[in-house]
């Protein structure tokens, strides 16, 4: 590994967060911080909200590290394709270089639950496994990533696939539960549809839940009947930085 220790950025829905991680242990070296998002999620506004971020942790005496930033779209080449919580002007928008002329040389642009996916899979709870690991990210939105061998295959956005005539994250997602005002039962019904359904497509060897609300997964876990089994991310909410960080320093 050429460097030991890079800066993740997670750009979410409400919150965009950063730390630098140590790439031997995925361990934050420095306090994780963060800033909000600003409302309508357009980019010009979240490069801002973004530099601001950065310039806090240079602050901090880190500066000249590799960045790495996740993001909650379709990421090819650099470039987001999608905008399912942000504004629709990320939609074919030049992100990685856009960010890159105002921030920094040298950015690595990446989904968010690929980053995650990431993570868990070479810090967490994917580690060492072999064959297919499906890692959801249940927030905002769903984020997945598909993991085999420790591989990611980027842009899998099973988040969107049809269920019941609905797209899956519509009803699934953390926010349908807090939207609905569902108990964690009623919840775990909707989540039932949904992994059973991923579980018929793909036949994983594993299912790995990130997200915050993956530390209640006492809550909703058990209550699921799935060949597969299923297991909370270790990570949580830092696993986008960790990845960020680490497919920075990889590329
Ligand atoms: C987006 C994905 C993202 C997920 C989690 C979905 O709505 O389409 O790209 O990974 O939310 O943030």
């Amino acid at each position: 590994m050429a460097t030991e220790r890079a800066i993740g950025i997670d750009i979410g829905g409400t919150g965009i967060k950063g730390a630098v991680v140590d790439l031997g242990t995925g361990e934050l070296v420095t306090e994780r911080i963060k800033v909000k998002t600003p409302a309508g999620g357009r980019p010009a506004d979240i490069l801002q909200a973004t530099g601001e971020l950065l310039s806090q942790v240079a602050d901090l005496g880190h500066t000249a590290l590799p960045l790495g930033v996740c993001f909650p779209a379709i990421v090819k080449h650099g470039r987001t394709l999608s905008a399912a919580n942000v504004s629709d002007e990320w939609i074919g928008l030049e992100a990685e270089r856009m960010f890159e002329q105002e921030l920094r040389s040298e950015i690595h642009f990446i989904n968010d639950a690929d980053a995650a996916g990431y993570a868990e899979a070479r810090f967490g709870a994917a580690k060492d496994e072999d064959g297919l690991v499906i890692l959801t990210t249940l927030g905002t939105g769903i984020g997945s990533a598909l993991i085999f061998d420790g591989v990611v295959v980027p842009n899998s956005e099973l988040g969107h696939l049809e269920v019941d005539g609905h797209d899956a994250e519509s009803r699934a997602a953390y926010s349908a539960m807090e939207r609905d005002q569902l108990s964690w039962q009623q919840w775990a019904e909707r989540l039932q549809r949904y992994y059973s359904h991923v579980e018929f497509l793909f036949s994983p060897d594993l299912f790995v839940v990130g997200g915050g609300v993956s530390k209640h997964h006492e809550e909703f876990l058990p209550l699921l009947d799935l060949k597969t089994p299923i297991v909370p991310a270790v990570h949580r909410n830092n696993a986008g930085i960790l990845g960020a960080a680490a497919l920075a320093a990889r590329f």
